[in-house]
C-alpha cells in the first residue's frame, strides 16, 4: 500500500490509515460515498493538521489534467491536482495571467484557496477571490457546483476541506502583464513606521522583510507592474535598489525569482520562489496573523518589543497587505488587511510555546491566524462575522461528519451533545 507520508516541511506525519489516489472523478465519488472518514490533501504545504484524518487521505494528483481557457469569458477551469506553477505557465503561453500568486508556485490552487492563501498588494485580495465556480464531491458521493453570486458560494471556496472534496475550480484570468522586482535593503525602522501607507502602495505587490531586532528594519521587495505605467523608485526611504539578486529565509539567491529591475512576465515574477527549486528554506515552520490594516503600525511596535524572544527561533518575517473580500472564512473578509508572517526555525517546542505569547499581544487587534500555518488559538468565531454561517453550511453538507478531523473539532465545530 502507498505510504500516507508527511507534509512538505516534515513537521507532521499524517495519521490516516490509507492514501487513496483516484484516477477519475467517478472513482473518487465512489470512494467518498464508501468512506466513513476522509480528507483531501493537496501538495501538503500546510504546517498544521488541517489536512489530516484518522480515516482515508485522498490525493487528486492522479486525476486527468483539466485546462479549459475561455478567452471571451476570461476564465480558466482546472482540476484539483493543478499547481499554481503549471497553471501560470499554461496561461502565459496563451497570453493570460492570474491577478496574483502566493510566494511559491508549488502549491495546488485548490489546497491554497481552501486555507485562504494570499500574496501581497493593497489592491489584490487573497487568491480565493479569483474563484468563480467550485465543483465538490459531497459526503454522499454526489457532485455539486457552487457558482459566484449563488447562496453559499462565499462559504464554499475558503472551505478548510470541511465541505467535501473539490474536483475542479473556475478562476478569473486577466491579460498577461509584465513585472519587475526591486529590493531595497537596510531600510530604517522609523521610515517603515512613519511611511507604512506609502510603502505598501509603492508597487503592485510589496513585501517587507524583518527580523524584528537590530538597528534597521530589513528589506522591502517591490513588484512593479508595467500596466500601472509606473517605474520602480530608484531609492526607497533613502536606500538604493540592490544590483544583485538575494535569497530568502537563508535559501540561495538561485531559488528566488529574478530581481534587479529586469522586466519579465508575471508568472516568473509574482512568486518569490522558482518552481524547480526548494522554496523558502525547507527545514522550517510557519505562522501568520492577518489583521485589519489600520492596526499595522501598532502590531509592528508590539512585535518589535518581543524581538529578543522571537529572534532565536526566527529565520525571517514578511509583512504583506491585501484588499478586502467577501468570502466567509477569508483572512481578508470585510477588511483591508495586513499579514504578519513568520518563517521559524524548526524549533517545534519553543515555537509552540511562543505562539500564545504573540497571540496575546495581537489578540485585541483582531488577529486571524492563517488556516494553513501554526497557531494556538481555538476560539476563532468572534473573528469572522460569517463563522456561524460556515458552520451551518458544513453541518448541512456533511451531517455525518465524514470530513471532520481534530483540527476542525478544535477550531470550528460546535460541540455535539453526547448521545
Ligand atoms: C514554503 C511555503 C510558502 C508559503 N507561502 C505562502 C504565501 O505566500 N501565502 C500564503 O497565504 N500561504 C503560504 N503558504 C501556505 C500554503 O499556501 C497553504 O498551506 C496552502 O493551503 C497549501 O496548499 P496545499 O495544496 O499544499 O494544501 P494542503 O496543505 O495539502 O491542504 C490544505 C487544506 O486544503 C484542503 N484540500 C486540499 N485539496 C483539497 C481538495 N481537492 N478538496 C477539498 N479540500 C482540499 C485540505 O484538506 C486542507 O484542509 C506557504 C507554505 C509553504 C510551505
Amino acid at each position: 500500500m502507498t505510504e500516507v507520508g508527511f507534509n512538505w516541511a516534515r513537521n507532521l506525519q499524517y495519521s490516516a490509515g490509507r492514501l487513496l489516489q483516484p484516477r477519475s472523478v467517478e472513482e473518487l465519488q465512489g470512494e467518498v460515498a464508501a468512506s466513513p472518514r476522509l480528507r483531501a490533501v493537496g501538495s501538503r504545504h500546510s504546517f498544521n493538521t488541517i489536512a489530516d484524518t484518522d480515516g482515508d487521505l485522498v490525493s487528486l494528483a492522479g486525476l486527468p489534467r483539466v485546462f479549459e481557457l475561455d478567452e471571451s469569458a476570461r476564465t480558466v477551469t482546472i482540476d484539483a491536482g493543478t499547481r499554481y506553477g503549471e497553471l501560470a505557465e499554461a496561461l502565459q503561453a496563451r497570453g493570460f495571467a492570474l491577478q496574483n500568486m502566493a510566494s511559491l508556485p508549488h502549491i495546488t490552487v485548490v489546497g491554497s484557496v481552501a486555507t485562504g492563501t494570499h500574496g501581497s498588494g493593497d489592491r489584490n485580495p487573497p487568491l480565493s477571490h479569483a474563484v468563480r465556480e467550485v465543483e465538490i464531491v459531497l459526503a454522499d458521493g454526489s457532485l455539486r457546483t457552487f457558482v459566484r453570486g449563488e447562496e453559499d458560494f462565499a462559504g464554499a471556496v475558503v472551505n478548510l476541506g470541511a465541505l467535501g472534496v473539490v474536483t475542479r475550480v473556475t478562476l478569473d484570468v486577466v491579460p498577461s502583464f509584465e513585472l519587475r522586482q526591486d529590493v531595497y535593503d537596510g531600510i530604517s525602522w522609523d521610515g517603515v513606521l512613519e511611511s507604512f501607507e506609502q510603502l505598501t502602495s509603492a508597487a503592485y505587490s510589496v513585501s517587507l522583510f524583518t527580523r524584528w531586532t537590530g538597528e534597521t528594519f530589513g528589506h522591502a521587495w517591490l513588484k512593479t507592474a508595467r500596466a500601472d505605467g509606473a517605474e520602480a523608485p530608484a531609492e526607497l526611504l533613502g536606500r538604493p535598489a540592490l544590483d544583485y539578486n538575494i535569497g530568502l529565509a537563508e535559501g540561495p539567491a538561485e531559488a528566488a525569482t529574478e530581481q534587479t529591475g529586469v522586466w519579465g512576465s508575471w508568472d516568473a515574477r509574482l512568486p518569490h520562489f522558482r518552481m524547480n527549486f526548494t522554496p523558502s528554506n525547507g527545514t522550517e515552520l510557519q505562522s501568520e496573523y492577518l489583521l485589519p490594516r489600520e492596526h499595522a503600525v501598532e502590531a509592528m511596535r508590539r512585535l518589535r518589543a518581543l524581538g529578543d524572544r522571537i529572534q532565536p527561533h526566527l529565520m525571517v518575517s514578511e509583512i504583506r497587505t491585501m484588499a478586502a473580500d467577501d468570502q466567509w472564512l477569508s483572512p481578508a473578509y470585510g477588511r483591508q488587511t495586513v499579514g504578519f508572517h513568520f518563517t521559524w526555525r524548526q524549533h517545534t517546542e519553543e515555537v509552540t510555546a511562543l505562539l500564545p505569547v504573540l497571540e496575546e499581544q495581537l489578540g485585541d487587534l483582531q488577529a486571524r491566524p492563517h488556516w494553513g500555518k501554526l497557531f494556538s488559538a481555538t476560539n476563532l468565531a468572534a473573528l469572522y462575522p460569517r463563522f456561524d454561517d460556515f458552520r451551518s453550511l458544513a453541518e448541512r453538507l456533511d451531517p455525518e461528519g465524514v470530513f471532520h478531523n481534530d483540527f476542525l473539532r478544535r477550531t470550528l465545530l460546535r460541540e455535539r451533545p453526547v448521545s
